[in-house]
């Protein structure tokens, strides 16, 4: 390893060399482009020793805080036991976990995979064995991964273009348009995919009745309805399932970031057993090498116990309603910055008026120390996606950062 204290201008000159240019340039004009060392709940430290508040929250992974210390020790008492399954014998955790999530979200079967693209790969194509219908319903700016699968639903053409021809048989629609869905689900759809809140796209929550209509179209029309909630499970949005808030029940459903608990990877799909009985007769007609390995398990039944124990979804919804009144006040402040605040819970998006506010407004809260991102569809909104174990005192440091870095924003780019 390099030596300690300020290694940011080496680790800087490798991305450049070994990973991306590109990407070393982005990170360091977002004012982060330092090295970080370490991490514990909502800070984040750096090679030099400062702190930041964490409320970019790995994009929803870190539900539970950085090295939450109940999955911290699951995951070592594993790793000293057996960290990944033979694959030829009963797996213990794997099975558990499975009846745990089945538990909580009534969907008795999952299959465990390694990331949230990997998991909608596999759902997409239980989707298509199942009704044996080739075509995929998604809406524009929604984010589903960037695996062909994935991708091709994925609403955003500037990832899509370039590796075109994606899977074929994809029809968009604009997400929230339920006159738009049914015209475009017909006889042969397998499936419509949606977020319950489109996070990349720029933090869009469904309108009311939206997913309930999908739901009973899907159903009129012998489709399967996928709720893709790698971004908005897990207590994000102030329930334990986004698709909650509308009483909708997927025959579908895509988890992971959240369910590592911020230690492992981990992503997942579920499915009734109705829909489940596709793969009969045919146990190895999907599969993963390191899907569903122990190490990942016990991270997640770790997460899934302290997030039920310490009622996260709870806390997302009394801190959110915090989060959003602060960020509304900053917004009737500065209208002139700011179009729209809006979201659910914990996952919160601050639409601005110009998307070159967006690149101001961050490198400001990165010098106060506090991390912000914008959404990759749509990079015209910043989003707030702090861990749920966010104190209150840390939403305020969080709001006093936001209302100055405006304040400098709007100093910058006078009228
Ligand atoms: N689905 C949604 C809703 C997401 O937000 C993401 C990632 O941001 C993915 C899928 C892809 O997950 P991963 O990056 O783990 O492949």
């Amino acid at each position: 390893m390099l030596a300690s204290q300020n290694r940011s201008p080496q680790i800087s000159k490798l991305y450049r060399e070994h990973l991306s240019p590109d990407l070393a340039r982005l990170i360091k004009f977002s004012g982060l482009g330092t090295v970080e060392e370490s991490a514990l709940g909502t800070v984040v430290t750096d090679c030099e020793g400062d702190e930041y508040l964490d409320f970019a929250g790995g994009y929803g992974v870190f539900s539970l805080g950085h090295r939450h210390p109940e999955v911290v020790a699951a995951v070592e008492a594993q790793l000293h036991r057996m960290p990944l399954s033979a694959k030829v014998f009963l797996n213990p955790l794997a099975a558990e976990l499975a009846a745990e999530l089945a538990r909580l979200t009534r969907l008795d079967y999952a299959f465990f995979a390694n990331s949230g693209t990997e998991a909608v790969e596999g759902a997409l194509k239980l989707a298509r064995l199942h009704t044996g219908r080739p075509g995929l319903v998604a809406a524009d700016q929604a984010f589903h991964g960037k695996t062909m699968g994935a991708l091709s639903v994925s609403g955003r053409k500037t990832y899509r273009d370039p590796f075109e021809p994606l899977i074929p048989g994809v029809t968009h629609i604009p997400f929230g348009d339920p006159a738009a869905l049914d015209a475009a689900v017909t006889d042969s759809t397998a499936a419509v995919i949606l977020e319950p809140v489109q996070g990349e796209g720029g933090i869009h929550v469904a309108p009311d009745g939206y997913l309930q209509r999908a739901r009973a179209l899907c159903t009129e029309r012998g489709a399967l309805l996928i709720a893709d909630e790698v971004q908005t499970g897990l207590g994000r949005t102030g329930r334990m399932l986004a698709v909650e808030h509308w009483n909708v029940q997927p025959d579908i459903l895509v988890l992971a970031k959240a369910l590592g608990g911020g230690v492992m990877p981990i992503g997942c799909f579920l499915a009734s057993s109705e829909i489940w009985q596709a793969y009969k007769g045919r146990p190895l007609l999907h599969t993963s090498t390191f899907g569903g390995n122990p190490l990942a398990c016990a991270a997640a039944l770790a997460t899934l116990k302290v997030l039920q124990r310490d009622d996260l979804a709870g806390r997302a919804r009394e801190l959110g309603a915090r989060l959003q009144a602060g960020l509304q006040a900053v917004w009737s402040d500065y209208p002139e910055l700011i179009a729209e605040v809006r979201g659910l819970g914990l996952m919160l998006g601050v639409e601005l008026r110009e998307e070159g506010f967006g690149g101001s407004l961050i490198m400001e809260m990165a010098k106060q120390r506090v991390i912000a991102v914008y959404t990759l569809n749509q990079p015209r909104v910043i989003r707030f996606e702090p861990p749920l174990t966010v104190t209150p005192d840390e939403v305020e440091r969080c709001l006093q950062a936001f209302r100055a870095s405006c304040q400098r924003t709007r100093a910058r780019f006078p009228r």
